[in-house]
């Protein structure tokens, strides 16, 4: 029995599926987890001693590559100093200036321990400034685990909002409306029903939990103007677009500037860090000087703290030297190698450093179409990329993430191993 399956026994009988999140079970994709031993670079290696390629790169944080040794040295230092102490530090000050610099709508920030807290907090400040109740999200976007945003609320935009999780309560998400990615009818609809009730609009600005989703021309300007006009605030959830479309995210991309952002992923560099913020008057809300509470005692630890100071250094330091076009030019070549290989079996949707392959005959530009994917073939074609020594999402509606240290040459084995996979698929009649 490989060391993977060993520890899958034995950690099943200590943590739900074995795991400490769900999408980490490989349980949609028919096999046990892979357990990791240690990665560096673009490199992950397993338990059993093997080598990936890797396009999980921990689900974003990674950018950089794992185990860059400025941030691996930056947060063994800060940890000489003490771990934590329910007091500020300089160096939250020094990450909070670097975040602004990268994303100057961030007026003001809060730092915190997840994307999940981020937003949650993010959506409480929406509230507390508006005084409204209800929130638009996208069906198929995720905004973390939090009862008010486990909703995507299924075909109708009409119908009661139903969760997508047991136990949380209709009273949760009866304030969460959920509209179609890409529909602007959708989001007017709503607005039109609920008139001066719509407290904010949170939106991906490119949907990354669905597979990659791209914002239609206009769509994100849409939105900017349709809350503008309804008194209602635009948050954009950059947990995972935020350092990695550009240093200022997909708001500096787009060029759509929100009341509010969540940040999280990268901006910690690998460690449990996330932050939200946007406009004075709203973040001013925030206790001690508002009414809007929100604390966290690992808030601003000096660990996570110091590996996104380092991080968010060396993104600022690379971005002059092209950092951001090459990692375009390095997806969309990965992009293009794979639809050249897997053809009118799947679409291919890329920004930067984000890619997905659908499983899919049409293009994909909403929930439905993604949902619409084969995704018994992409379990084949996983297993195939895995097996080849390529470490892919187990799942067809997470994204593929580049980091800096992913070199053409990989990119280009990655394609050929599709190549393979897909021969393999034939042969076995997966596929015609
Ligand atoms: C990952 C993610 C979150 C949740 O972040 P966690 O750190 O996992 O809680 C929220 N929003 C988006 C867009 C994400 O991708």
């Amino acid at each position: 029995m490989s060391r993977s399956k060993r520890l899958y026994e034995r950690s099943k009988r200590l943590m739900p599926g074995g795991v400490n999140s769900p999408v980490r079970s490989f349980y949609h994709v028919g096999r046990n987890p892979v357990f990791i031993d240690h990665a560096k670079g673009s490199k992950i290696y397993d338990v059993d001693g093997r080598e990936y390629i890797d396009y999980v790169c921990s689900y974003g944080p990674a950018i950089l590559g794992h185990a860059n040794e400025r941030v691996v040295r930056a947060v063994q230092t800060a940890c000489e100093g003490g771990l934590s102490f329910g007091a500020p530090t300089e160096r939250e000050a020094i990450l909070a200036e670097l975040i602004m610099t990268c994303v100057p709508s961030m007026e003001r920030l809060r730092l915190v321990n997840s994307g999940t807290e981020a937003v949650m907090s993010a959506v409480r400040a929406a509230r507390g400034f508006t005084g409204r109740e209800k929130i638009i999200k996208f069906e198929g976007c995720y905004h973390g685990h939090s009862d008010g945003m486990l909703v995507k609320a299924g075909s109708g935009v009409l119908t009661q909002s139903m969760a997508d999780s047991a136990g949380i309560t209709a009273a949760e998400v009866k304030n969460t409306l959920v509209a179609k990615y890409n529909d602007r009818e959708s989001v007017e609809k709503l607005f039109q029903e609920n008139p001066g009730e719509i407290a904010a609009v949170i939106v991906e600005p490119v949907a990354a939990n669905m597979g990659v989703v791209l914002p239609e021309d206009g769509f994100l300007a849409f939105l900017r103007k349709i809350t503008r006009d309804g008194g209602a605030l635009l948050i954009f959830d950059e947990v995972i677009t935020g350092f990695r479309l550009a240093l200022g995210g997909a708001q500096e991309f787009y060029g759509v500037t929100p009341d509010l952002t969540t940040l999280g992923k990268i901006a910690g560099g690998g460690l449990p860090l996330a932050a939200y913020g946007g406009r004075r008057e709203i973040m001013e809300q925030i206790a001690p000087l508002g009414k809007v509470y929100q604390a966290g005692t690992l808030s601003g630890n000096p660990a996570a703290v110091a590996a996104g100071i380092e991080t968010l250094s060396i993104l600022m330091e690379e971005k002059e030297k092209g950092f951001y076009e090459r990692l375009e030019e390095n997806g969309a070549y990965l992009a293009g190698e794979l639809k050249n290989r897997l053809g009118e079996l799947v679409q291919v949707n890329q920004v930067g450093s984000l890619l997905s392959v659908f499983f899919a005959h049409a293009p994909v530009t909403d929930y439905a179409l993604a949902a619409a994917s084969d995704t018994g073939r992409f379990a084949k074609y996983f297993n195939g990329m895995l097996e080849r020594g390529i470490f892919l999402a187990p799942s067809q509606f997470e994204a593929m993430f580049l980091s800096a240290e992913h070199t053409k040459e990989e990119l280009h084995l990655t394609a050929c191993a599709a190549g393979e996979v897909l021969k393999e698929m034939r042969m076995n009649g997966d596929v015609n």
